[in-house]
Formats: C-alpha cells, sequence, structure tokens
C-alpha cells in the first residue's frame, strides 16, 4: 500500500519545530520491517519550551486565554478538530496502520472513535458553563457557600502505542474540554498520527500553545516532562513499571496523577452458555488488536463440564483467524508492534513468554509460534495455553499479545477466586444465561470494569480504569473530565 509518511517536527506553540538536539527516530512498519519515515526526538531542553508555550497559554492575563473561556468557546475548537478527523479518516487510519500494524478496518473504526471522543467532550464542555456557582447548602444563614470548577492548569499526557491517536484523544479532549493546556507525549513507536492531530489543530486554528505535542523515548523526553515543576498533573496510560516510575518524581512534587496501567484480565465461561457466542466473546476479547489491549481478557477460566468441547471449538475456530499483511482485505491479525532492531522488542518478548510456559510445564494447545507463511513481519499466531498452574509466569504476567491461557473451575467460588488472583484490576468478563449469578460474580470482582457476557466493548460515555496494580482514577464519561477540574469553593458571609 503506498503511502507517504508525512516528515514532521515537534509542535509546540502552534509552530513546527525541529528537536534542539535535531535527533529522529526511525518509524518501522512492523508487517514489512522496512523504515517509512521518523519522527523527531525530544530531550529535555524541547520539554522546556513546550511546557513554558504550555504556560503561556495557560496564563491568565490577558482575559483571552484559555482557561478563561467558556466551555462553549472551547466546545467550538474540539467539533472542529472532529470533523477535520473525520475529513482526513481514510490517510490517518492507513498511517496508523503502517505504523503499529493493526488491521485497516479496525483502524478505521479507531479514527471513528477518536472523532467521536472529541465531539463528546464539546457536549460536556458547553455544559460546564451551567454548573459553575453550583450552591453548597450550609447550616447556617449567615454564610452562603458555592464551588467553582476550573481547569487544573498544565497538564502532561502521555501515551502508549496500542490505541496511538485514540489513547492520545481520551486525554487531550477532556482537558482542553476543562480548560487545561497540555503537552502530549506519545509513545516512540507509534507517533504518526499525534503528529497528524498537530496538523489538525493547525488548520482548525487552535490558539498557540493550547495543545503540544512532543514526540520522543520515554527516558528522553517523557520523565523530564512528568517530573517539570512547572506541569501540574500527569495523566499516563503505560505499563505498570512506568507508571510507578511517573509516581515516584511526582511524589516529590505531591503533583496529581492519574495511572491507565497494565492487566491481566479474566474471563469466565459457565456451563449454561451457547458455546459459539462464549468462543466468539473469548477470541474477540483475547485476540482483539492483537491482544495488545490493556483489558484483553487473556485468561480464560471454563467450567470443566464443558472445557474440553469448548477448546476444540476455540482451536478450531483460531485456525481460521486470517493472519496476514493489515492492509489485505480480511485481515484479522496483524504483526505485533515492534520487534528486530526496535529498542523494545515486543515480537521477541512474546514468543519469549510462551517459550517459558513450554518450559514451566505448560501445554501449548494452538499456535506457539510465528505464522509460516508470513517470512516477514512482526507476526506471532494466536496461541492458547493449557495446563497452566496460578504460578506460572503466563498466568500471572501481561503478555501484550495474541495469548490466552486456560484453566478449568468446579465451582462458581472457584471461578471468582481464580479470577481475582491477580496483581491487577483492569477488565473482567462473565459469560452465563443466568443473570443473577451474572450480578454475583460481578460483584465479587476485583475490577473497574466489567463485561457481562460480552468483552472488550467500550463507549466513551462509560467511565474506564482499574485498581490494583491496574491504576486509579478513571478516563472517559464525566470521570474523564473531573481529572483535569478542581474544585474551589467559594464561601461569603452576608
Ligand atoms: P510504556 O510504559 O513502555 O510506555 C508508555 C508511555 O510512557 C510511552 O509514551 C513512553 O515513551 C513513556 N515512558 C516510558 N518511560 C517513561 C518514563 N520513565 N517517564 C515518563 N514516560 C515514560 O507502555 P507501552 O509499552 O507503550 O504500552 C503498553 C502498556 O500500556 C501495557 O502495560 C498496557 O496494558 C498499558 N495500557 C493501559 C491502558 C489502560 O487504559 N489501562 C490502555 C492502553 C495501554
Amino acid at each position: 500500500m503506498a503511502i507517504r509518511v508525512p516528515s514532521r517536527q515537534l509542535f509546540i506553540g502552534g509552530e513546527w519545530r525541529e528537536p534542539i538536539l535535531k535527533k529522529r527516530i526511525p518509524i518501522i512498519n512492523p508487517a514489512t520491517e522496512q523504515i517509512v519515515g521518523d519522527i523527531p526526538a525530544a530531550t529535555a531542553e524541547d520539554v522546556e519550551i513546550a511546557v513554558e508555550a504550555a504556560r503561556k497559554a495557560f496564563s491568565r492575563n490577558k482575559g483571552q486565554d484559555w482557561p478563561s473561556t467558556s466551555g462553549a468557546y472551547r466546545a467550538k475548537y474540539l467539533r472542529a478538530i472532529a470533523a477535520k478527523i473525520t475529513e482526513r479518516k481514510s490517510e490517518l487510519g492507513k498511517l496508523e496502520v503502517i505504523d503499529c500494524g493493526k488491521p485497516l478496518d479496525e483502524a478505521l473504526w479507531d479514527m471513528d472513535d477518536v472523532a467521536g471522543c472529541f465531539e463528546y467532550y464539546a457536549d460536556l464542555a458547553e455544559g460546564l458553563d451551567a454548573k459553575q456557582k453550583a450552591p453548597v447548602s450550609l447550616p447556617m444563614e449567615t454564610f452562603k457557600s458555592y464551588v467553582h470548577k476550573e481547569p487544573l492548569g498544565v497538564v502532561a499526557l502521555i501515551t502508549p502505542w496500542n490505541y496511538p491517536l485514540l489513547m492520545g484523544a481520551w486525554k487531550v479532549a477532556p482537558a482542553l474540554a476543562a480548560g487545561c493546556t497540555a503537552i502530549l507525549k506519545p509513545s516512540e513507536l507509534a507517533s504518526v498520527t499525534c503528529l497528524e492531530l498537530a496538523d489538525v489543530c493547525r488548520e482548525v486554528g487552535l490558539p498557540p500553545g493550547v495543545l503540544n505535542i512532543l514526540t520522543g523515548f520515554g527516558t528522553e523526553a517523557g520523565a523530564p516532562l512528568a517530573s517539570h515543576p512547572h506541569v501540574d498533573k500527569v495523566a499516563f496510560t503505560g505499563s505498570s513499571a512506568t507508571g510507578s516510575k511517573i509516581m515516584t518524581s511526582a511524589a516529590q512534587m505531591i503533583k496529581p496523577v492519574s495511572m491507565e496501567l497494565g492487566g491481566k484480565s479474566p474471563i469466565i465461561v459457565f456451563e449454561d452458555v451457547d458455546l459459539d457466542k462464549a468462543a466468539e466473546w473469548t477470541l474477540f476479547g483475547c485476540f482483539w488488536t492483537n491482544g495488545q489491549i490493556c483489558s484483553a481478557t487473556s485468561r480464560l477460566l471454563v467450567h470443566e463440564s464443558i472445557a474440553s468441547e469448548f477448546l476444540d471449538r476455540l482451536v478450531k475456530w483460531t485456525k481460521k483467524i486470517k493472519i496476514s499483511d493489515p492492509f489485505e482485505e480480511g485481515c484479522r491479525l496483524g504483526p505485533v508492534v515492534s520487534g528486530g532492531q526496535a529498542k523494545s522488542q515486543c515480537y521477541e518478548k512474546v514468543l519469549e513468554f510462551i517459550a517459558t510456559a513450554k518450559r514451566e510445564g505448560a501445554t501449548i494447545l494452538s499456535g506457539g509460534d510465528r505464522p509460516k507463511h508470513l517470512t516477514t513481519g512482526f507476526f506471532v499466531e494466536p496461541t492458547i495455553i493449557t495446563d497452566v498452574t496460578t504460578s506460572m509466569q503466563i498466568w500471572r504476567e501481561e503478555v501484550f499479545g495474541p495469548v490466552l491461557c486456560v484453566k478449568t473451575f468446579a465451582t462458581e467460588d472457584e471461578a471468582i477466586e481464580l479470577a481475582n488472583d491477580t496483581h491487577y484490576g483492569l477488565g473482567a468478563a462473565v459469560i452465563s444465561n443466568d443473570l443473577e449469578r451474572c450480578d454475583r460474580v460481578t460483584k465479587a470482582f476485583r475490577a473497574g470494569i466489567v463485561w457481562i457476557n460480552c468483552s472488550q466493548p467500550c463507549f466513551c460515555q462509560a467511565p474506564w480504569g482499574g485498581i490494583k496494580r491496574s491504576g486509579f482514577g478513571r478516563e472517559l464519561g464525566e470521570w474523564g473530565l473531573e481529572n483535569y477540574l478542581s474544585v474551589k469553593q467559594v464561601t461569603q458571609y452576608i
């Protein structure tokens, strides 16, 4: 597929700026392993300039600054961004495929979700104006109190590579809606569409400095940004290990953070299900986006009475999944995002997880290797692993690849115990025709998101986030907006 990757610079103060050290990072198409362009690599010097630009846009001395504008005013920009994303959907979708390897139709759906997210927060921005000066009832008549909701300030938004533009939108849209100014730092592995978002902001005339976009490595650009004393909040999505580092540096300045981290989510399949429907959701829940979803339901707990038949069905269907170049018609599984010479070798990591599972005594029921028909690209077969014990690495750690591990259970209590046997607490799914049982299991799950008779659907109106080592704070919905607001109490003596 011939598509040119635009050559871009950092986006700071409404302008393209070459990084001070002039460094660039190659973009490798994970399906072909070819270099298809490069992105600028920001360092601490560029972070300094970007934070200053965002501070200037936030400063309250001209009356025209971003935080003093009305929600309705900011909504106009968010809607204009949404319209441009929709206009450029096909081009952006293709760029995302080249950058992170997901099938084209998935990338195009993501672009619809990006536009929908900006539209949704435009609505909430408009709603904010009416919510100002909300009265607080007091027990004394000599005082009256009300509440102002104000933007938190300059925010750093640090995102991963699995949904490059969508993860950016989940943070940029509510931050700007709230009246914050922002610096977005996408992943060095997939930044192309975020740089195009910069171009969109330029096209719609977003005031300079309101959104700045810095691409670069985590240690060189992300760390100085997160620890910058003039950044008022860090909203982070990524691995638990990086989240922990950011929290440590934020602690020095009592800086608020919100954390969307990793997961090892369970899916429980009870004996009363329609096997075909349950198999469909199980495969979708683990192999969608190649298993590179934080909430992938990658631990299957299946009732022992149906396990054999259910697994036969899963294996049969898994073998039919089309693994190919993500631009090919009907492709369901593309390559994982990186490998070979890249700093973060996801391909090698996924295969190492599978090899360790084998060494520890698990059985590879299906997949487990590179597909024979693809000699280049970071492709891994969708893999199903059985004979897993709860002490194995494959049961405990996030693979972030197309790997499903399976255990059987005999009772509801046992299923719940196994489901909650993890440091993580992001998603959890239950499949059963007995809705009372689903309700009991839902309450017992230690997770931030529960799916009943499905896995993975996500709507920008509903809160998203986890507990335990999957993080804290909620994105999306009204909760996503609150992430970027602070509450000011005003009390008057009358
Ligand atoms: P990562 O932690 O390696 O990187 C995430 C971002 O942090 C990147 O932009 C990276 O450059 C930056 N970074 C790295 N080191 C940094 C540092 N020291 N200081 C500041 N920034 C730094 O994660 P990844 O490999 O890009 O993404 C995969 C992870 O993201 C998985 O664990 C997945 O579960 C998680 N994730 C979570 C959610 C969620 O909603 N909970 C959504 C998507 C992905």
